[in-house]
C-alpha cells in the first residue's frame, strides 16, 4: 500500500474507500474552487513558468548537477500537497496528481463515483486542440463542467451508468489506453482518466522529466512462463518502456522498477500469463511510487 492507503484508506486501496468520493471530503479540501480554476486555466499548465522554467522542454536545467535535483524535489512536492489549502495554486495543479490504476480496480472506482460524466479530455485539448471525450468526471470535477463548454463532448455531456462507465473504460483499456485516478486534491478523487503517453501532460513529465505528477500504480505485473507461448502480443503494450520481448528466449522481461502496474499487458495476453502483484510483495520496491 502506498503512504495515501495508510492514510486516507481506512485498511483498503485508498481510491477504493468511499469516502473519498463524498461531497464532505469535496468542501473539506476546497474540491470546488481548486477544480473549477484549475481547469479553466488548464491550456496554462505546461506553460507556466516557475523560476523561469516552463514544463515544457526544462531538460537540460533538470540535469544542472545540484540545482536540478534541487528544483525537480521542489516541483514534486507540489503534487504531494494535502491541507491546508492556504498556499496551493491550481495554476500549477498543485495538489492534483493521479495514480495508475489496472482496469478491475478502475471498475471498482466506478462503483463509488456519482454521477459520472463521460468529458473531453483537457490534455488532448490542451496539447493537440482536439475533442476526446474519454475522461470521466466525478462529483465537484462534474459540476464544474457545464461552466467550461469546451469539456463538453459534442453530442452533449453523458452522464453514465456504472456499468456503461465499466465497459467505455474496458474498451479504452483495451484499446492501449491507461486507466488513471485524480485526485482533486488528496484524498477527494475527481476522475478516471483513460491516458497515453505523450499526450497526457502528468505521464509526460513523469516519463520526460522524473515529476511525481503521476505515480506509480499499486500493482506489478509478472509473467508465469508455465503459461506464456511467446506469442508477443504483449510486447508493444506497455508505455513505460517496462516491457520487452526478448527474441532468444521468445519471452517477454518485466522490469519491476519500470512498472506502473497499468495492466494493460495482462488484458493483452490470450494466455492468461501475466498477473498483477501487490507491490508491496517485494520490499524492494515498496517506496517506489
Ligand atoms: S489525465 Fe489523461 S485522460 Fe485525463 S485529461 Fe489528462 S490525458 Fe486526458
Ligand atoms: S509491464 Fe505491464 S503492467 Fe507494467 S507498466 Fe508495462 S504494460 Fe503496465
Ligand atoms: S502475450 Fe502472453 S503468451 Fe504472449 S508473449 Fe506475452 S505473456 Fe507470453
Amino acid at each position: 500500500m502506498c503512504e495515501w492507503c495508510y492514510k486516507h484508506g481506512a485498511g483498503k486501496k485508498w481510491y477504493l474507500n468511499s469516502k473519498n468520493y463524498l461531497e464532505e471530503t469535496a468542501e473539506a479540501v476546497g474540491a470546488h474552487e481548486y477544480i473549477y480554476e484549475l481547469w479553466k486555466h488548464f491550456e496554462k499548465v505546461y506553460l507556466q513558468k516557475i523560476f523561469g522554467i516552463s514544463t515544457r522542454g526544462p531538460g537540460y536545467k533538470f540535469s544542472i548537477p545540484v540545482v536540478g535535483r534541487a528544483i525537480k524535489w521542489y516541483i514534486s512536492s507540489w503534487f504531494t500537497k494535502e491541507k491546508p489549502l492556504k498556499g496551493r495554486s491550481p495554476r500549477r495543479a498543485e495538489g492534483h496528481p493521479g495514480q495508475v490504476v489496472p482496469l478491475g480496480d478502475a471498475q471498482q472506482v466506478l462503483e463509488l463515483a456519482d454521477p459520472i460524466l463521460k468529458v473531453n479530455c483537457a490534455c488532448r485539448h490542451m496539447t493537440r486542440g482536439i475533442e476526446d471525450p474519454c475522461c470521466l468526471a466525478f462529483g465537484a470535477l462534474a459540476e464544474m463542467v457545464p461552466k467550461l463548454p469546451r469539456y463538453i463532448p459534442e453530442r452533449g455531456a453523458e452522464q453514465l451508468h456504472v456499468d456503461e462507465a465499466k465497459d467505455f473504460v474496458e474498451k479504452m483499456n483495451r484499446g492501449g489506453r491507461v486507466n488513471t485516478v485524480w485526485f482533486g486534491p488528496v484524498p477527494y478523487i475527481a476522475a478516471l482518466c483513460s491516458c497515453e503517453y505523450p499526450e497526457c501532460a502528468a505521464t509526460r513529465i513523469r516519463l520526460d522529466y522524473g515529476l511525481n505528477a503521476l505515480y506509480k500504480g499499486e500493482y506489478v505485473a509478472k509473467v508465469d512462463f508455465s503459461k506464456c507461448t511467446g506469442c508477443g502480443t504483449c510486447a508493444s503494450r506497455c508505455q513505460f518502456g517496462a516491457l520487452t520481448f526478448t527474441d532468444a528466449m521468445n519471452r517477454p522481461f518485466i522490469d519491476a522498477w519500470k512498472c506502473y502496474g497499468c495492466g494493460l499487458c495482462v488484458t493483452a495476453c490470450p494466455e492468461g500469463a501475466i498477473e498483477m502483484v501487490d507491490r508491496t510483495a517485494f520490499p524492494a520496491l515498496k517506496d517506489e511510487w
